[in-house]
């Protein structure tokens, strides 16, 4: 109990918490998207010695599986005792608030050449403007052949922008509301200005963009429909403060928690459990569709887990027995933005990854809200790894509040509690996390799979 609420910085060697950071930097300027994610993940796995759970008649103890569900989320595990024991279980999602492109995306106005969007998840849209933007997704053809599209983060690429109004002419939109002074139909992207002169027809910029995609990529326009593709922000990680002690970045909701999960899975050691990681996409948007917690694929899992080792169980007593952790980001308090937080149970930066009882908001709706029992449980066990975190809940009662993946999970009956990073200006372009933090939370996920 006393190691709760310190600063990891004043108890724990420095050089540890700064080195362990490099590779997370590395991996958070190459997963930008879900399907990047997942990709990576995979090619760990099977480094690792992990097999396809699709590609087995029959699944041995002790051997690592995987399951990469449609690229946009992944799943890894070993199975060592029987399943009716249940898991022990990390899940984190993989996706984060950004701006997708609609599926007519292409028109011209003033000379120049724009790419609508939509917003998806929860996003403060005067911060996405003036600033670089890459495009990344996928592709098909009319042909079913299939294009990846990466644009803005090489040396010599192109990058995208948002145009604003100069302040010269803005009185009226500076008399608007955060919330109206960029709306979302004028999240236009700029993509082009050189028009083509095609005989007698009008010059025509969209034309012109056009020609040069089906130039370089074999696209014609209609390929748009057959597409995800998403504008992001083109900034790389960066070490933040004189002292190196943060990382800035994009997409660190909820990256920064899947690493640690990664990380935390394959340096576990007393492997003689159920272990299961899962990578959930959609979580921004409340985690629906088909690859987002709210779907079948855990129970689809199972099933096969069951029928692969051949053990006597059913889905829903594994999940029954099965004890997690709900692993996403938090809040810490912002001392430019102070009366937000209950200051007796805010997150603070650098004092480990944070333990929320419950999500949700006014009085707690749509929340998982753990019981006392499992959280002595998981405090018992945290404690046996010497692990330092705190407990914080996010922000005042009824002034906000969010959901996480948790109260899915825990609807199939997995015991379940929310524990995860804390950051400053989450769903950002731009944002912050402590190092301490996550060194912390590698150590807390870690612990909880070996203890
Ligand atoms: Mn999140
Ligand atoms: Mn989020």
């Amino acid at each position: 109990m006393e190691l709760i609420r310190k600063n990891i910085w004043s108890e724990i060697d420095n050089g540890k918490i700064l080195d362990f950071a490099i590779d997370y930097k590395k991996f958070l300027a190459k997963g930008i998207t879900e399907r990047a994610v997942v990709s990576m993940l995979e090619a760990e796995a099977k480094d690792k010695g992990f097999v396809d759970i699709t590609s087995l008649d029959s699944l041995k103890l002790g051997q690592g599986f995987y399951l990469n569900h449609r690229s946009k989320s992944f799943f890894m595990g070993v199975v060592n005792e029987e399943l009716r024991l249940g898991l022990k279980l990390l899940g984190a999602h993989i996706d984060s608030p950004r701006l997708d492109l609609k599926q007519q995306p292409i028109y011209e106005e003033e000379g120049m050449a724009l790419f609508k969007t939509h917003y998806y998840g929860g996003i403060k849209k005067y911060q996405w403007v003036t600033m670089p933007l890459c495009l990344e997704g996928v592709i098909y053809r009319k042909d079913g052949s299939r294009l990846e599209i990466s644009i803005g983060r090489g040396e010599n690429d192109p990058v995208f922008t948002i145009t604003d109004l100069l302040p010269h002419l803005a009185a009226d939109q500076m008399d608007k509301k955060a919330g109206k002074v960029i709306e979302g139909e004028k999240l236009n992207v700029l993509i082009g200005s050189i028009p083509l002169v095609e005989g007698k027809k009008d010059p025509s910029v969209k034309k012109g963009i056009l020609t040069y995609l089906n130039k370089e990529y074999g696209l014609i326009e209609e390929d748009f429909l057959r597409a995800e593709l998403e504008i992001l922000p083109n900034l790389p990680p960066k070490d933040v403060g004189f002292d190196r002690s943060m990382i800035g970045g994009y997409g660190q909701d909820d990256r920064i928690c899947a690493y640690s999960i990664m990380k935390g899975f394959f340096d576990c050691e007393n492997k003689n459990r159920n272990l299961l990681a899962c990578f959930f996409d959609k979580e921004e948007i409340g985690s629906n569709g088909d690859t987002g917690a709210q779907s079948r694929v855990l129970e689809y899992l199972l099933e096969m887990l069951i029928a692969k080792t051949g053990m006597k169980a059913t889905s829903l007593e594994v999940f029954f027995k099965s004890k997690g952790l709900s692993a996403d980001v938090s809040a810490v308090e912002d001392p430019s933005y102070e009366g937000v937080f209950d200051k007796y149970n805010r997150g603070r930066l650098g004092f480990g990854p944070i333990v929320s009882k419950y999500s949700g908001s006014r009085g707690k709706y749509d929340a998982n809200d753990t019981s006392a029992e499992f959280l002595a449980y998981v405090m018992g066990v945290l404690d046996k790894s010497k692990v330092m975190y705190q407990f914080g809940e996010l922000g005042k009662v009824d002034l906000g509040g969010g959901g996480t993946i948790a109260s899915y999970l825990s609807q199939l009956g997995i015991e379940i509690v929310d524990m995860g990073t804390g950051l400053l200006s989450m769903h950002s372009p731009f944002e912050v996390a402590s190092k301490a933090d996550l060194y912390m939370t590698y150590l807390a996920y870690k612990g909880f799979l070996e203890n």
